[in-house]
């Protein structure tokens, strides 16, 4: 089949999938302290994702990331991974997970032996209390989750994102915890995709004022760009940074990544207004050839993106729903 290709010229590579939109930390940047969740029997089961994921891969998609909410509380997760990874005999090169490690550690070990080839860990700060007062949860188990996959011989990398306010003061201390780990570190600018209201422009500390503060203490150099949303950094001429600045310097010109939700809904873009229900139209009995159509109708109308429309989206999905 022909790739799945963009009207902006932009082929798509990367599927994130949501595998729930449930979650046992609030971090205040991504969902409402009280959350209304997707009511479960909207979620789809193992085969119905497995199903959309093949018809994706069938399309020219070879990595997929799963991610949520947080995965490790689906409970049919290490056979999502295994059905899923059963797909690298269509195409598929790489699966990856996004999740916030705190219950990951009893199941480190057989998530790699499962098939996941590398994951990103969340974590906004070393410092406990910082580290509360985003996630309003603890540490500690976090901790223990990324000591457990570096026992399991895990590829992984951190992710943080930086909130005046918040956690700009964690920028050095977080980024020297990593170095002295050797973990590969991620900064995020904080986005407009949390409850409405919350974000503010002025809440964002921008990849400039990141790169202030650890010139500081570090040399940073600028490094060649790839397909990857980071920019990339070496940091004492060594260790590897990237940090992902959406909001100060958008990268959609080169965005090769699609969005299903745990609905099955494909989001083409974080920031687009709406979704195509992929998933209701499954249940609604339509062949693979009419799921593949829709796919690509929706494809070829990607926006622009971010960069085009910045600010806030006005539509009642928040980052824990569309699967970050
Ligand atoms: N629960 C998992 C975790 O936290 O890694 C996976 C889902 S979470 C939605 C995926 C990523 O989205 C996390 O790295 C999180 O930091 C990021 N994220 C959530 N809200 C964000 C926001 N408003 N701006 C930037 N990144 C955000
Ligand atoms: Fe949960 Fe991840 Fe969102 Fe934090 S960022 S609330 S861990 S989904």
């Amino acid at each position: 089949m022909s790739p799945l290709i963009d009207r902006h010229g932009r082929t798509k590579r990367k599927l994130r999938i949501s595998l729930t939109d449930r979650c046992n930390f609030r971090c205040t940047y991504c969902m409402p302290e009280h959350p209304d969740w997707l009511p479960k029997s909207s979620l789809l089961d193992r085969g119905e994702v497995v199903r959309l994921a093949g018809l994706f891969v069938d399309s020219g998609i070879d990595q997929i990331r799963l991610t949520g909410g947080e995965p490790l509380l689906r409970r049919d997760l290490l056979e999502c991974v295994r059905e899923i990874g059963a797909l690298r005999e269509r195409g598929l090169r790489r699966l990856s997970m996004t999740t916030n490690a705190s219950r990951i550690a009893p199941k480190a070990r057989e998530l790699v032996a499962a098939g996941i080839d590398d994951f990103n860990v969340s974590l906004d700060a070393i410092d406990p209390d910082t580290f509360r007062r985003l996630t309003l949860r603890e540490i500690a188990p976090v901790l223990d989750g990324i000591d457990a996959l570096t026992d399991a011989g895990a590829n992984i990398k951190l992710n943080a994102v930086v909130i005046r306010g918040d956690n700009e003061k964690d920028i050095v201390p977080l980024l020297e915890w990593a170095m002295a780990r050797g973990i590969p570190l991620r900064y995020i600018e904080y986005m407009p995709l949390d409850a409405p209201g919350h974000w503010k422009r002025d809440a964002v500390v921008s990849e400039a004022d990141m790169l202030a503060a650890i010139g500081v203490s570090h040399r940073v150099e600028h490094q060649p760009r790839s397909s990857d949303p980071a920019t990339p950094y070496l940091v004492d001429g060594h260790y590897p940074l990237g940090i992902i600045s959406t909001v100060s310097n958008p990268f959609c010109s080169t965005c090769d990544r699609l969005r299903l939700t745990a609905t099955g809904e494909l989001f083409t873009c974080l920031f687009s207004p709406l979704g195509t229900p992929l998933g209701a139209r499954m249940r609604e009995g339509v062949s693979d050839e009419v799921l593949g159509e829709q796919v690509r109708r929706a494809v070829w109308l990607k926006d622009a993106g971010y960069a085009a429309r910045p600010g806030p989206v006005d539509r009642p999905v928040t980052m824990h729903a569309m699967g970050g």
